[in-house]
């Protein structure tokens, strides 16, 4: 039986809202996008179990809607207290990097707030978007040189997969992505929960929802991970969930098999399930 006794990670998407453009984002953001309301992030923080090891505030852009950054970690920190999990924010950073003293306040910020991690991209599809490199680059510096205590890690991709706009990249752009479902991952589930709540264990938010964080009780969104499909998903075994969405017609599995070994496991789901942002 699947549990989150082990604990749980979740990746919490604060606003669809994006200050950039990339060619690859799986979720096509822009500057228009929903962002989460107070009371929603009152229900999701309120109602998670206590047992958390880690929490990432991804968008879109954090700082799109900075005081809800600041609102949901403040939150957050209040209902952890002492059981405070890693606590990581993903930004592209644009906001506050461009200057040392702005860097150094900022990140001070996030550490009273409680985070742990910075999470950057440092690729050419962020530059593409309007990134500006050196400056990005600048933060981790700025962090080492004044000993700030927080962790600098930083993410490079040279491929995507083709969710959202990253359809329209180059083919030798387009990556066959295996699921990002690793074996730890029955032991200790991720959770990524889209704008409207619904929470997936698939970080393109592309398998279907097992429930939604602002409505329903955790225990009822981790007893869904015990159906055959979910956890097969959780198992990245996605050939049985090609199996059981076919549902014994033959022709039909034998399509999406067709996919998993030319595409990919996640073009597989793609072409079963419609995801959030498809
Ligand atoms: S910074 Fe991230 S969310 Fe924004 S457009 Fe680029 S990939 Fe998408
Ligand atoms: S799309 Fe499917 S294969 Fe890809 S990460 Fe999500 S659940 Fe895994």
């Amino acid at each position: 039986m699947l549990t989150i006794e082990n604990g749980y990670r979740i990746s919490i998407m604060l606003t669809e809202a994006c200050n950039l453009k990339c060619s690859h984002c799986y979720m096509s953001a822009n500057a228009k996008g929903k962002t989460l309301s107070n009371e929603e992030i009152d229900n999701l923080i309120d109602n998670l179990p206590i047992n958390c090891l880690r929490i990432s505030i991804t968008g879109g852009e954090p700082y799109m809607c900075r005081d809800k950054l600041y609102y949901i970690l403040d939150k957050i920190k209040n209902k952890f207290g002492k059981k405070m999990p890693e606590v990581r924010v993903e930004t592209n950073g644009m906001f506050f990097y461009y200057d040392d003293a702005t860097i150094i306040k900022e990140v001070q910020k996030l550490i009273g707030l409680g985070v742990s991690t910075l999470r950057l991209s440092d690729d050419e599809f962020h530059v593409r978007g309007g990134l500006n490199i050196k400056k990005l680059r600048n933060i981790e510096k700025v962090v080492q040189e004044n000993h700030l205590n927080i962790i600098v890690s930083t993410l490079f991709q040279d491929k995507a997969v083709a969710f959202g706009r990253a359809k329209e990249l180059n083919t030798n752009k387009i990556e066959k992505k295996k699921c990002l479902n690793r074996k730890e991952s029955l032991i200790i589930p991720y959770f990524y929960t889209t704008i409207d709540g619904d929470v997936s264990t698939c970080a393109w938010k592309c398998a279907p929802s097992l429930g939604n964080c602002f409505k329903d009780r955790w225990d009822d969104i981790v007893k869904n991970l015990n159906t055959p499909l979910q956890s097969a998903i959780l198992n990245s075994n996605i050939e049985e969930v090609a199996r059981l969405v076919s549902n014994g017609d033959e022709d039909r599995f034998n399509y999406l098999k067709n996919i998993l070994e030319t595409k990919g496991q996640c073009m597989a789901c793609k072409e079963m399930f419609k995801g959030k942002y498809e």
